[in-house]
């Protein structure tokens, strides 16, 4: 089955017991027992709900993993997977991770006892010398958010398997369509489904996948204690707006080259990051891991006034955190997605105050253009 065909047909399709093509919303919370134990495997909704089983075994197959587990949101899926560490032991995190994967491991997990060392894992050498004999995990995002950094994904899970520890890889970015860190060696993938997943901004969700299916019951074991679960009505809204993923991906990405190309032709924008442009360092590398560039692009303006009045007059671009959903999104991250990390260390990564990033919707992209162009003048 190809990419498409399997967005449509994978996992669990419809409904056997009507006919129904939409997996049905199961809104319960518990299930009836023949005898004690005894039943037709869900017994409590925090434990499995049909629903959200639905979704797991879809994400599990398109990532080519074992197990799938889904959660209230990405960062309930970070927190489930970090709690499968302990008091003082380590971890590699790639040095421009989003906020959110800053600020849970700095101040919640380090709390717990958790280390961690922040690494540019585009920087492989770094990433090894980073690691001691407390190291139990890398967890590394590419392209990263908002640099746009590529990190080699097989070399990166070499050094892990080397050092019999995990490669966590968040795909929110690219998406199950684009890429598949599983497939290149890593142990688990997690997802801000709330992105592209779910891709019309109506849903707060996240998703995670382990390559083994030993890791998977320990996950799951997790997901049950914690009980960050994600209800059956947004399970069901996942479910339906990744039928659509593959189409929605093309359409971002078609105009995220188009929109790329026509602002590193400009003579006024300090520096254009997309992937897929020549120019960008990672540019040879992801073709090599992935099948796209996906849809982000980040540019600098120059200074933060200019940044604010190109936001003040887009009319197509929506002034607002988040990516991935079929209207174009535009933010500066210095003030709004990586507003929680110190500013000494946003200028030591290069997130600077006129970075903008965008977030290329599926809009006719002579209108997003048109609308940048009168923006920028
Ligand atoms: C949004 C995001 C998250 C956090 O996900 P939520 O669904 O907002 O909790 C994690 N990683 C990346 C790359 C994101 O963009």
């Amino acid at each position: 089955m190809r990419l498409k065909t399997r967005l449509i047909h994978g996992g669990i399709d419809g409904d056997p017991h009507t006919g129904a093509v939409s997996v049905p919303i199961y809104q319960v919370s518990t299930y009836k027992q023949e005898a004690i134990g005894k039943h037709k495997g869900f017994e409590y909704s925090r434990t499995g709900n049909p629903t959200r089983h639905a979704l797991e075994t879809y994400i599990a197959e398109l990532e080519g993993g074992a197990r799938g587990l889904a959660f209230g949101s990405g960062m309930a899926a970070l927190s489930t997977i970090l709690s499968l560490f302990n008091k003082g032991d380590h971890l590699v995190v790639g040095d421009d991770v989003y906020g959110g994967t800053y600020r849970v491991v700095t101040r919640v997990f380090t709390r717990l006892g958790l280390e961690a060392t922040y690494v540019d894992t585009s920087n492989l050498a770094a990433v090894e010398a980073a690691i001691r004999p407390e190291t139990k995990a890398i967890l590394m995002e590419t392209p990263t958010n908002p640099l746009l950094k590529v990190s080699d994904i097989a070399s990166l899970a070499g050094i892990a398997k080397s050092k019999g520890i995990l490669l966590i890889v968040d795909n929110t970015f690219m998406t199950p369509y684009w890429q598949n860190p599983l497939d290149l060696g890593a142990d688990i993938v997690f997802h801000s489904a709330t992105k592209y997943l779910g891709g019309h901004s109506d849903v707060v969700a996240g998703l995670a996948v382990t390559k083994d299916a030993m890791l998977g019951e320990e996950l799951h074991f997790l997901q049950n204690a914690i009980g960050g679960v994600l209800g059956p009505q947004d399970s069901w809204l996942l479910l339906r707006g990744m039928k659509t993923l593959g189409v929605r991906m093309e359409e971002h990405e078609a105009n995220a080259r188009a929109l790329a190309k026509w602002l590193a032709e400009r003579g006024d924008i300090q520096r254009v990051i997309y992937p897929g442009l020549e120019s960008h360092p990672g540019h040879t590398l992801i073709q090599k891991q992935a099948r796209g560039f996906g849809g982000m692009i980040s540019f600098d303006v120059g200074s933060a006034s200019r940044a604010e009045e190109v936001l003040s007059k887009v009319k197509w671009f929506t002034l607002a955190e988040s990516l991935g959903a079929v209207e174009s999104l535009i933010s500066v991250p210095a003030r709004m997605t990586h507003a929680s990390i110190p500013p000494e260390r946003r200028a030591e990564l290069g997130i600077t105050d006129g970075l903008i990033r965008i977030s290329v919707g599926i809009e006719d992209v002579e209108d997003l253009i048109e609308d940048l162009e009168q923006a920028l003048s």
